[in-house]
């Protein structure tokens, strides 16, 4: 097991603090977060140094996931948080495990913890981490990464707003953070600005409640560029998105830049006020996808050598081969074989790596023709008779057109093949259905709903 003196307790809450602090409000990051510290860590289990019960709590509730997801990501030895309370003279510690503490920080009043030094970049909260020197490019993400540089050089310009969407985890954060860091560097007068669509919704329903809108729409007009992160949390919250929509056009109308990312394309985003929606597809749309293989092979050696490690070039393979989700998992997965293999002295083997992955991949789901229709039989309470049956009856021919578009467009289903298992059905009948839901969907946003619901329930 790893042993203190090989943590750095400091800079490892530090970093843990410079990614909460990135999702939270000044005042709250400032109140919850201000006389913390990490007092130890024992078998896995780190335990924070926190001022008092109330704080105890506090973190307790709201960010414990986040805590422990953050000094994960960081060191993933890590197993367990646990919260205790130490007194401003760090003298008595009040605390029902009985842990040998070694306190090697002192709660800060003020200024000791190093609070102000995050590396943060205060005024526009852009983590400098994030770079475009850092970011790897490849076939998946390079259209993205074209625009985002060409944004930086030419803001306001050609595309506004930037749109930028995919899955979790595929690097449009730290794209949206280059965008600023460039943009300061290049104009360092610039006024840039950094945050997510959940963090604009808490200032803005703060502002209501402490009587400061007017403040607060100043504030949102005066930037050059305001980048706004995970927008599809707006999704149906239509008052937020009135007074982000206002935010929008002024900013937009005085030629200064926005830059958006999402989990899915504004079409996608369920709740969207049409307006906004037009908007958000006005400038430029880039989707970033999955990383293939060649393309994870790539990251994983760049990282490799910034982090000054090796590995043998089999192990490379290898877990470029098995991580598959996303750049946050690849790089989870490595911190995981550093941190192995710090603690045993030497480069793991393949077959020790293997031991390591194998916890951490989920087993893949696999989605065959029979469980889409089976959820739908079931989603529709429709019988498999009813999927065959001569009928014109909507509610048995609605059911069988979704299956029918949901085996093409998301299994690539030969149309033929489809026909023959809904009951030697011709395939231009099923062509039909393919192109009718697609149109549907588009114009009749329930439907759209209904069908996410559906995959949802397939792909879960
Ligand atoms: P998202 O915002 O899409 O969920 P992030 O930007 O948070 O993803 O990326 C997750 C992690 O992967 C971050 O640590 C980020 O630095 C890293 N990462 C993502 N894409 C790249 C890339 N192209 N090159 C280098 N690192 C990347
Ligand atoms: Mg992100």
């Amino acid at each position: 097991m790893q042993t203190n003196e090989e943590i750095n307790y400091d800079q490892l809450w530090k970093d843990v603090l410079s990614e909460i602090e990135m999702t939270t409000s000044k005042t709250s990051f400032s109140m919850w977060f201000k006389d913390t510290g990490i007092s130890n860590f024992n078998d896995g289990v780190v335990y924070i140094g926190v001022p008092n019960n109330f704080v105890k709590d506090w973190l307790l509730n709201k960010y414990h996931k986040f805590i422990i997801g953050a000094l994960r990501n960081n060191n993933p030895a890590i197993r367990g948080v646990d919260y205790i309370i130490v007194s401003k003279d760090n003298q008595d510690i009040i605390h029902k495990n009985t842990v040998p503490h070694k306190f090697n920080y002192t709660p800060s009043s003020g200024e000791q913890l190093g609070f102000n030094e995050f590396n943060i970049d205060k005024e526009a909260n852009l983590n400098p981490r994030y770079t475009f020197d850092s970011y790897v490019v490849a076939p998946f993400n390079e259209i993205a990464h074209a625009a985002a540089i060409s944004v930086a050089k030419n803001p306001g310009n050609l595309y506004n707003p930037l749109f930028i969407y995919g899955g979790v985890g595929l690097g449009k954060t730290h794209l949206l953070q280059s965008i600023g860091n460039e943009m300061k560097k290049n104009n360092p007068g610039a006024k840039v600005y950094y945050l997510t669509s959940e963090k604009f919704a808490n200032e803005y329903v703060s502002s209501i409640q402490n009587k400061t809108t007017n403040s607060f729409k100043e504030k949102y007009r005066k930037y050059n560029l305001l980048i706004v992160d995970d927008i599809q949390f707006f999704s149906d919250k239509l008052k937020i998105q009135e007074e982000f929509f206002h935010v929008f056009n002024s900013l937009y109308e005085s030629g200064n830049q926005i830059v958006f990312s999402s989990d899915k394309s504004p079409q996608h985003i369920v709740g969207l006020e049409e307006r906004l929606r037009s908007r958000f597809e006005g400038g430029m749309m880039i989707d970033v996808s999955p990383p293939e293989y060649e393309e994870r092979l790539a990251i994983l050696k760049v990282k490799i050598s910034q982090k000054n490690f090796t590995l043998d070039e089999e192990v490379i393979n290898y877990i470029a081969e098995v991580i598959k989700e996303n750049i946050r998992e690849l790089e989870g997965a490595l911190n995981s074989i550093i941190g192995q293999s710090k603690i045993r002295g030497r480069i793991l083997t393949l077959s020790e790596v293997e031991d390591i992955l194998r916890k951490k991949i989920k087993p893949i789901k696999v989605v065959d023709a029979e469980h889409v229709i089976k959820t739908i039989l079931n989603y529709y309470k429709i019988t498999e008779k009813n999927l065959t049956e001569r009928t014109r009856r909507k509610e048995i021919v609605k059911p069988r057109q979704i299956a029918m578009y949901i085996l093409r467009n998301d299994l690539n289903t030969s149309y033929p093949h489809i026909g023959r298992r809904f009951g030697q059905k011709d395939h231009t009948t099923v062509i039909h259905a393919y192109k009718k839901i697609s149109e549907e969907i588009r114009r009749d946003k329930k439907l759209e709903q209904e069908i996410n619901n559906i995959r949802d329930i397939i792909y879960k």
